[in-house]
């Protein structure tokens, strides 16, 4: 019979069979087939009852196969028992958020996050009296200091949006379960490939699969992957608010997800290698890249990453718009894009994005300057994407 995974083989071989691939169809076919039908036909009692019992295929807004192979997937690059495959990141961020709050809790975060979940916590959870405070997670001692009686859930990203700090999972998860909360991770920015939130203590990780997972820009996609009975309660919320990925979703991002492992290695040396030669500039007042011995956190990272420290780094520029629109216009590789994670390499600037709703001086206090951009590394050629980026430096602010 065909391979699912096997724990006796590398995560590089098994992110290529693990997910229903074989068992949903009768002829085989090497590609799995889009299954677009709202509804299975059901032969009899006997047979609804044994679809209910074996997750099976009744009704589209409950279980597809194409979303069922997703999940499967999911739980292999996670390592965790079960997931939701869901119709964004967002999606994934806030059923995991709302399932586990009740009116009364006191959520504990990360200070700096994607923008959006910031706004989950303020506008949406705040309304229905869950109390979120705001803390540095790279600061142990702080996290420790807030947590309340009340607190039931710590909430964090493996790698933070724009400055590229690194939490300490294990320490933040210790916290967490002293206190009898749970800790939720956003591992959009590494994924599964890199680190598994999961094996480093935390009890349900988040992913945005529109960005490195899927990694070709074409899809809107999301999946919350823990604990069995944690899944099964933020299930029960997804099949009642309709957050579920849409067959061709699940079907193009696990199409994507497929090569995720080769790309996310390309993407980390090349964003390694670009850090090292940013650095080096003239013209670059800061780099952020974990790769770099200077990182705050480099040791930390190398510990729960390994080798491959992902493919987001930062940059700072001299605070100068016309040099600044010189050096977008120059580069011929990187692209502006509202997005991150493609096979490409792509540029956002956060005060004018992620960050946009803050004074200057709110971003300058968390240390977002208006010469800072934050780029997502792609798999060009290393040489021809160092090249770029100094000669679009050259042009803009040589002499
Ligand atoms: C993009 C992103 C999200 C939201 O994902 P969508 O798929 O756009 O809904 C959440 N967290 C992080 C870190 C992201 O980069």
């Amino acid at each position: 019979m065909f391979a699912d995974f096997d724990d006796n083989l590398d995560f590089e071989t098994n992110i290529l069979n693990a997910g229903a691939y074989f068992r949903l169809s009768v002829s085989h076919p090497e590609a799995l087939p889009i299954h677009m039908a709202t509804a299975h036909n059901v032969e009899d009692l006997d047979d609804l009852q044994k679809r209910y019992d074996e997750k099976g295929f009744c009704y589209n807004r409950n279980r597809n196969p194409n979303r069922t192979a997703l999940i499967e997937l999911m739980n292999y690059v996670e390592g965790g028992e079960d997931s939701l495959g869901c119709s964004s990141g967002m999606a994934a961020i806030s059923s995991a958020l709302i399932a586990n709050s009740k009116a009364g809790d006191h959520i504990l975060s990360d200070k700096t996050l994607y923008g959006e979940t910031f706004e989950i916590f303020r506008d949406i959870l705040g309304k229905y009296g869950v109390e979120t405070t705001f803390v540095d997670f790279t600061n142990i001692d702080a996290v420790k200091a807030n947590i309340k009686p009340n607190t039931t859930i710590l909430y964090t990203e493996t790698v933070s949006n724009p400055l590229i700090s690194v939490p300490d999972i294990q320490a933040i998860a210790a916290i967490a379960h002293a206190n009898a909360a749970i800790l939720i991770v956003d591992n959009t920015f590494m994924t599964g490939a890199l680190v598994k939130p999961l094996q480093l203590g935390a009890d349900l990780v988040v992913n945005s699969l529109t960005k490195f997972a899927n990694g070709h820009s074409d899809a809107v996609c999301g999946a919350v992957t823990g604990k069995a009975e944690l899944i099964k309660q933020i299930y029960h919320m997804q099949i009642l608010v309709g957050t579920q990925a849409d067959p061709f979703t699940a079907w193009l991002t696990m199409r994507g997800m497929r090569t995720l492992d080769l790309r996310i290695k390309k993407q980390s040396e090349n964003a390694a290698a670009l850090a090292a030669a940013l650095d080096q500039s003239p013209y670059v007042l800061k780099v952020y890249h974990p790769s770099l011995k200077d990182h705050p956190q480099h040791e930390l990272a190398a510990k729960q990453f390994g080798q491959y420290f992902g493919g987001m780094l930062s940059i700072e520029l001299p605070e100068d718009r016309e040099k600044m629109n010189k050096f977008m216009r120059g580069l011929k590789l990187c692209h502006y894009a509202m997005t991150l994670g493609g096979y490409r390499t792509s540029m956002a600037y956060p005060a004018m994005s992620s960050h946009s709703d803050m004074t200057k001086e709110e971003r300058l206090a968390i240390g977002i300057s208006d010469g800072l951009l934050r780029i997502s590394v792609g798999i060009e050629n290393t040489r021809d994407l160092v090249n770029d980026f100094a000669n679009a430096l050259e042009q803009a602010y040589g002499k």
